[in-house]
């Protein structure tokens, strides 16, 4: 089987035993993470309060995009887009931070493409700064911007003008939508804008469905991350609506670290739920090879 990974956050797929290295190389012993993997919401917030907390230097960026690579590449993956916030630390600022991404895939053993993401929940000054640095500065590998979040705190419309800034600089788009019910409006404005793909979209109404269908927008399915954050029983997640409307999908893992997952246990989670054949399983992941946002 083919697998690929288009949905992953970098911050979001840190390895816990380094989360925790990390963690107590700063703060101290005390400060240990006192769970292995997240059962709640609450201790995903915890693992991000973690890692927004963490002073880190460009040495530390670099292990962890190394073991990143590494992780995905062990559980077969020939092909991933890991999406990154600019960040800064103790001697890097945030281009020095994307290049150092950069520098690690040139080292990896598979192909791996960079997305930039712009955060939601921070101003539309901190968008038009990383709007700057990528027109200023050639980034290697960047394929893609993602709009992601938290999906409560702004609205897509404030950041689209900055989406179709990025897209005729070439780049291609995909937003995070329909994560909370809340969104159902708002993913009039986010289909209307057509990005090159879409994020979780498990909040729709049958109208935007049929409009995703025929604006053949692929959807990067987070099955165990929608399941983790709503609450919802496995058979009642809409990637089956998806697959049997013929809806594009990529099936992904959001965050490895939170959800304690690879895309391999994202595959037979679905298709151990919708009881779907390997061949049928087979032909979902290569058609989801259409969806890249490079093609070789
Ligand atoms: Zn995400």
């Amino acid at each position: 089987m083919d697998k690929i990974e288009l949905h992953a956050h970098f911050s979001g797929c840190i390895r816990f035993t380094t989360l925790q290295e990390l963690t107590i190389r700063q703060f101290g012993q005390d400060h240990e993470i006192n769970f292995k993997k997240c059962t709640t919401l609450e201790q995903c917030f915890i693992l991000f309060a973690k890692i927004n907390s963490l002073n880190l230097k460009l040495d530390d960026i670099r292990r962890i995009a190394d073991e990143i690579f590494q992780d995905f590449y062990n559980d077969g993956v020939t092909y991933l887009e890991i999406r990154a916030t600019p960040k800064k630390g103790q001697d890097f600022d945030q281009l020095q931070y994307l290049n150092a991404i950069s520098d690690s895939i040139n080292k990896a053993k598979f192909n791996i493409k960079l997305i930039v993401a712009i955060d939601r929940a921070k101003s539309i000054e901190e968008a038009e700064k990383t709007y700057k640095l990528i027109k200023k500065n050639k980034i290697q590998h960047l394929v893609g911007v993602d709009l992601c979040g938290h999906p409560g705190v702004g609205h897509f419309l404030q950041f689209k003008p900055i989406l179709q800034k990025f897209r005729d600089l070439g780049y291609k788009i995909t937003v995070h939508t329909g994560e909370l019910k809340q969104q159902i409006e708002e993913n009039n404005d986010v289909i209307d804008f057509k990005p090159d793909r879409i994020g979780h979209f498990i909040y729709y109404t049958e109208e935007q469905l049929n409009n995703i269908k025929n604006l053949n927008i692929p959807i990067e399915v987070c099955f165990s991350s929608n399941l983790f954050t709503t609450n919802m029983q496995p058979n009642c997640h809409p990637v089956k609506d998806f697959i049997s409307k013929g809806i594009p999908i990529a099936i992904c893992t959001d965050d490895t670290l939170c959800f304690n997952t690879t895309i391999t246990k994202e595959i037979q989670l679905i298709q151990k739920t919708f009881e779907y054949s390997n061949e049928f399983m087979s032909q979902i992941l290569k058609e989801s090879l259409n969806y890249k946002f490079k093609q070789e």
